[in-house]
């Protein structure tokens, strides 16, 4: 799993994704508190990596499938149904608050639960990616058996794969295959 080069909500919604990975044995990322800390800390949720506790990650694995339904979506409308549903139920209302002498968005309001929290973040997020640039930003990576996701912000909507390793290993691939084909 490679995180993303941004470290806005859109970004940790993928982020968290992909903590389902092929490439990875075993494939689960989310079964280890320690993990799930560094990815919060990269997003700069300290507070978040703190609160985290071995019981949120059940239910931080069962909200990650519903993220990763919203890339797989037979259509628009599923994935989005999916999104309003993930932030309905997480209660995702945003409180602006201070941070780092700027502003930053919390979802967790009162006693909300971390993955409520973060199920609201991301959801919102990924649901504003939509109402943006359309479902077709979402994309899942070319370079099998990888089935990592990502969020297309390119201009000309030309992105293919999860990670600059992903997109090494498929140029690789290609050119073997072309050395074949011209031996045969
Ligand atoms: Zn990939």
């Amino acid at each position: 799993m490679v995180l993303p080069r941004e470290r806005d909500s859109v970004a940790l919604a993928v982020a968290l994704a992909n903590t389902w990975d092929v490439l990875n044995d075993p494939p689960e990322h989310l079964d280890d508190i320690q993990m799930l800390r560094l990815i919060l800390r990269a997003f700069g949720l300290e507070e978040e990596a703190k609160r985290a506790k071995e019981a949120d990650l059940a239910p931080l694995r069962a909200m990650r499938d519903r993220l990763r339904e919203a890339f797989g979506a037979d259509a628009e409308s599923a994935a989005v149904e999916e999104l309003n549903a993930l932030a309905r139920e997480s209660g995702a209302i945003p409180q602006l608050e201070r941070k780092n002498g700027g502003w930053t968005f919390r979802y967790g309001i009162g006693r909300r639960s971390l993955v409520d929290e973060l199920a609201g973040r991301a959801s919102v997020a990924l649901l504003g990616v939509i109402e943006e640039g359309g479902w077709r930003r979402f994309g899942r990576c070319a370079a099998s058996p990888c089935c990592c996701v990502f969020v297309d912000r390119s201009r000309n909507r030309s992105r293919r794969y999860c990670c600059h390793w992903c997109a090494d290993r498929a140029t690789q691939a290609a050119a073997r295959r072309r050395r074949k084909t011209q031996a045969a």
